[in-house]
């Protein structure tokens, strides 16, 4: 059975462009294992067009994982491949599993230009053609000189993308889609066709890409030791091609490799077809659960907490599902900002580790500070929080979900688990207290609040009844003292 298991998204979207993330993981990796976590999601760790200003999504160079001098630098945002090597070994001393940021759908900074024939698309339908063909000066030719073959001598050109953004010739922006080409069926539906994101959009019918992103995966894994992935705007591309590449990897390795997908949809019943038709192979992140959290966190104290889960992935596909509260795309200025306020912060992170369903990922920008900043409001608590997963929130689970502004579980701990088991009571309004049976673990003990926020003890009788209570717009988790 082992800890619960509990993942780390360890970026953030502003976190300072030194260089510096992979040592400060390294220093870290004894504090992650103190804290509960035994995965860490990492940022995208190769070279993209923006150098060390680039998060990682623009992607340039695969293989360059801040080794190369590219794109100005031989580091990457986050530091030097030889440092990233470090910080995964120094991770895996510490029993965490590695999980790395894969993105496949396009490709950014090209080096050279060429003349292609494209067509324009309609913004809003891409399905549609904006304009006759004609030929357009396109940024698609990745020559990576910097690298020359090392690792692989692939080089990109026009036949390998679908379309573009840019036409150098007019210095026009539109979305072009290459002449005899077509967008995937099997992609979002939003936009008519939601196969073009940005950048060059990675064509993955071209049997040559489909077997470069095969090779670099295998050598990827190999090559730093990887334990799993988290597979970047997997609705822009189409479905077939990571059930197929997942199958790959796992053929590639004896671990039993670990797959996130980010499906960024609130509509669950897309989420577990995508699921099902990976054959179950991949969790998705819970997206609808992260707006259900922003909503009640936007709510005044007025959301029916009874509803919480309504709707959710974790809800029907309990085994699949993501749980988290906040990313780097949900931050403040980003493309899809949801941040959840801070209040109702800790109230969602009990909801995300205190339960039995979902694998719950904690983000750095709430435990290590957002923006930059080198400190989080809600550090303390988040840490109560994790401690309470780690050590209590196991065995059988209960719900008192019977009142719309104070909701409880309870967790009735396992052998396992020496003194486990523990309360949580919350309200988005004015707090409350509700009269709960603890189960047979915790009976004739008696319950601390370990978050702090209350003080007096609670006393459980022998039949395992006790009265637990909570602040207005607070958590409290009660475990043994
Ligand atoms: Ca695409």
């Amino acid at each position: 059975m082992g800890n619960n298991r509990t993942i780390m998204q360890y970026f953030e979207w502003y976190y300072p462009d030194n260089c510096t993330l992979w040592f400060k993981l390294k220093k870290d990796a004894q504090n992650l294992r103190n804290l509960g976590i035994n995965m860490v999601w990492l940022p995208p760790a190769y070279k993209g067009a923006g150098g060390i200003h680039d998060v990682g999504y623009g992607v340039y160079d695969l293989y360059d994982l801040g080794e190369f001098d590219q794109k100005g630098t031989v580091p990457t945002k986050y530091g030097l491949k030889d440092q990233y090597l470090e910080a995964i070994d120094t991770l895996h001393r510490n029993d965490i599993s590695v999980l790395a940021d894969v993105v496949f759908n396009q490709k950014m900074g090209a080096d050279e230009t060429e003349e292609v024939i494209a067509q324009e698309a309609y913004m809003d339908n891409r399905n549609i053609c904006a304009s006759d063909p004609y030929p357009i000066v396109a940024w698609s030719k990745f020559n990576f000189y910097g690298r020359g073959n090392k690792y692989s001598d692939f080089k990109w050109n026009w036949t390998h993308f679908h379309g573009i953004d840019w036409d150098e010739r007019q210095r026009k922006k539109a979305i072009y889609k290459f002449y005899g080409k077509n967008w995937d069926k099997d992609v979002d539906t939003e936009n008519g066709n939601f196969d073009y994101l940005m950048g060059a959009d990675v064509d993955l019918n071209n049997v040559d890409v489909v077997e470069e992103l095969e090779r670099w995966g295998k050598w990827y894994l190999d090559y730093c030791q990887l334990d799993g992935f988290r597979l970047d705007a997997i609705k822009h591309m189409r479905e077939g091609f990571f059930k197929n590449w997942i199958d790959k990897m796992e053929n590639s390795t004896e671990k039993d490799l670990y797959f996130i997908g980010e499906y960024w949809n609130g509509n669950r019943d897309v989420l577990q077809n995508y699921i099902n038709n990976c054959e179950k192979n991949i969790s998705l992140f819970d997206v609808p659960l992260h707006y259900n959290l922003f909503y009640a966190s936007n709510s005044n104290g007025n959301y029916d907490m009874r509803k919480i889960f309504d709707g959710t992935l974790v809800q029907i596909s309990p085994e699949n599902a993501v749980t988290f509260v906040d990313n780097h795309d949900t931050q403040y200025g980003q493309s899809l900002q949801s941040e959840i306020q801070e209040w109702f912060k800790p109230l969602a992170y009990a909801l995300i580790l205190l339960r039995k369903d979902g694998v719950p990922c904690v983000f750095f920008g709430d435990y290590y500070g957002r923006n930059g900043e080198n400190e989080s409001t809600i550090r303390g608590k988040l840490t109560n929080l994790m401690q309470a997963r780690k050590l209590y929130a196991y065995g059988e689970q209960v719900d008192y979900f019977d009142d719309e502004h104070v909701i409880a579980w309870v967790r009735q701990g396992d052998k396992e688990h020496k003194d486990s088991g523990l309360v949580a009571i919350m309200s988005d309004n004015a707090g409350g207290s509700k009269e709960i049976n603890v189960g047979p673990n915790l009976a004739n003990c008696v319950l601390k609040d370990i978050t702090g926020n209350m003080t007096e003890n609670v006393y459980v009788d022998k039949d395992g009844n006790g009265i637990f209570y909570c602040d207005g717009g607070s958590v409290s988790v009660w475990v043994r003292i």
